[in-house]
C-alpha cells in the first residue's frame, strides 16, 4: 500500500520504530537493568514456577495471585493494585485513560521519555516544567501552577536519567493544591534510601499513584512485569481498558515466584548501591568529570567530549552506556548503570583512558 504515512492518525505521524541504540558488547550500562546475577535459589524457585506453569490455557486476566503478593508487600489489599506488561504498559494505559485531548499532562523533564511520547500518542497536550540544570531540582510553584488544571502530573522518584529523589513535601502539595491525578513513579525506589517511597500516602489519597517495577531491583526486565498501586477506582478504569491477556501465564509465575521470595534479592540490590558509591568515588578522580548524587542504580556523569567519549567507550572498550548529550539540559552527559564490581571497573579503566587529557582527539 502506497502512501500509508498519510493515512496513519497525525498525532502518531512523527513516531519511528524504537531503537535502544544497542549494540553487542562486552559490558552493557546502557539500559538501567540488574546486571548482578540472580541468586541461585531464587532463579531456582522460579524455575520450579515456570515448569509447573501449564502453557495451553489463558492467563487470569487481572493475575489475582500475583496482585495478592505485591498488595502484601504494600500492606494493602488486591483491590488497589493492577499489573502490567512492564511499568510501560500501565505508563500507556494511564495515559490512554485520563490523558487525551484537552487534558493536560505535566512533566518534568529531563525525565523518562515515554511519559511525553505517550501522552502525545494519545493527543493529551504535554506542559513542561523544566528542572533546575544545575542541581535538577524542580521549582515547586511553577509545577504547582502548571498542575492547576492539568489531568495528570507526573513525578519520577529516582528520576531517570538524573538520579534525584523528588521530596515527599512536593507530593503533598501536588495532591493539596491542584485537582490533578498526581504519579509517582519509582521504577528506582529501592535503590534509594528506606523511607523514600510515597506508595504509603495512596490510602489517603484517591489521586495519588505510584508505579513500581520488576525490571530492576528484581533483576527482571525480561520479564515484562510493572505494577500500579492506586485508589480502587484508578485500578478499575485501568482493568477497563487493558489488553487483558497483557501479562501471560510465564511473566505470572515468575513475578510470584520473586515477589514471594524478594529478600533473596536484599543482598543483590545492597551491593548496588555500594557499587553505586564506588563509580561515583572513581568518576571523581577522574579529569574534568562531575557527577550528580544518585538514589538509583545508574549514575549521571558531565564528561569532557561526551558523545566522542561514548563513542569510543563502546568502539575501543567494548563498554556500552548511555548517550544524553544531546538532550536539552543534559549538554556533555552520559548515563552509567551501576553493574557488578568487575564492569564498574571496566567502565572506569576505559574512562580513566579517555578522559587523559592527552588522549582527546
Ligand atoms: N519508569 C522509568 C523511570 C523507567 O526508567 C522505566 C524503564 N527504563 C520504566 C518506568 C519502565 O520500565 P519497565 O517497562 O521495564 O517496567
Amino acid at each position: 500500500m502506497r502512501d500509508v504515512t498519510s493515512r496513519l492518525r497525525e498525532a502518531l505521524r512523527s513516531f519511528e520504530p524504537y531503537d535502544p541504540a544497542f549494540s553487542p558488547c562486552r559490558v552493557n550500562l546502557s539500559a538501567n537493568e540488574n546486571t548482578h546475577p540472580m541468586p541461585p535459589e531464587l532463579r531456582a524457585a522460579i524455575d520450579e514456577a515456570l515448569l509447573s506453569t501449564p502453557l495451553n490455557r489463558y492467563p487470569d486476566p487481572m493475575a489475582n495471585e500475583l496482585r495478592d503478593a505485591l498488595a502484601a508487600r504494600h500492606g494493602t489489599d488486591r483491590s488497589r493494585v493492577i499489573v502490567g506488561n512492564g511499568g510501560d504498559e500501565l505508563l500507556f494505559n494511564l495515559l490512554f485513560a485520563f490523558g487525551g485531548p484537552g487534558r493536560s499532562v505535566v512533566t518534568c523533564p529531563p525525565d523518562f521519555a515515554e511519559y511525553a511520547n505517550f501522552a502525545q500518542m494519545c493527543e493529551a497536550p504535554v506542559r513542561r516544567v523544566p528542572r533546575d540544570p544545575r542541581d535538577f531540582s524542580i521549582d515547586a510553584d511553577a509545577l504547582a501552577a502548571a498542575a492547576a488544571d492539568a489531568a495528570m502530573v507526573i513525578l519520577t522518584s529516582p528520576n531517570n536519567p538524573t538520579g534525584d529523589l523528588a521530596p515527599r513535601a512536593l507530593v503533598r502539595r501536588l495532591l493539596d493544591e491542584t485537582d490533578a491525578l498526581v504519579l509517582v513513579d519509582e521504577a528506582y525506589v529501592e535503590f534509594a534510601p528506606e523511607g523514600s517511597s510515597v506508595v504509603d500516602l495512596v490510602a489517603q489519597s484517591p489521586r495519588l499513584m505510584v508505579l513500581r517495577t520488576l525490571s530492576k531491583a528484581f533483576g527482571l526486565a525480561g520479564a515484562r512485569l510493572g505494577y500500579l498501586v492506586a485508589d480502587p477506582a484508578v485500578v478499575d478504569a485501568l482493568a477497563a481498558v487493558r489488553q487483558i491477556y497483557s501479562v501471560d501465564v510465564l511473566a505470572q509465575a515468575v513475578g510470584l515466584a520473586a515477589v514471594t521470595h524478594r529478600d533473596l534479592m536484599a543482598g543483590v540490590v545492597a551491593d548496588i548501591v555500594a557499587e553505586r558509591g564506588r563509580l561515583a568515588a572513581g568518576l571523581a578522580e577522574l579529569p574534568g568529570v562531575s557527577a550528580w548524587t544518585s538514589a538509583a542504580n545508574f549514575v549521571l556523569a558531565r564528561v569532557p567530549d561526551a558523545h566522542r567519549v561514548w563513542e569510543r567507550l563502546r568502539d575501543e572498550h567494548s563498554v556500552l552506556v548511555r548517550d544524553f548529550s544531546s538532550v536539552p539540559g543534559l549538554e556533555g552527559c552520559l548515563r552509567l548503570t551501576v553493574g557488578t564490581r568487575a564492569e564498574n571497573d571496566a567502565l572506569l579503566d576505559a574512562l580513566a583512558v579517555l578522559t587523559r587529557r592527552d588522549s582527546q582527539s
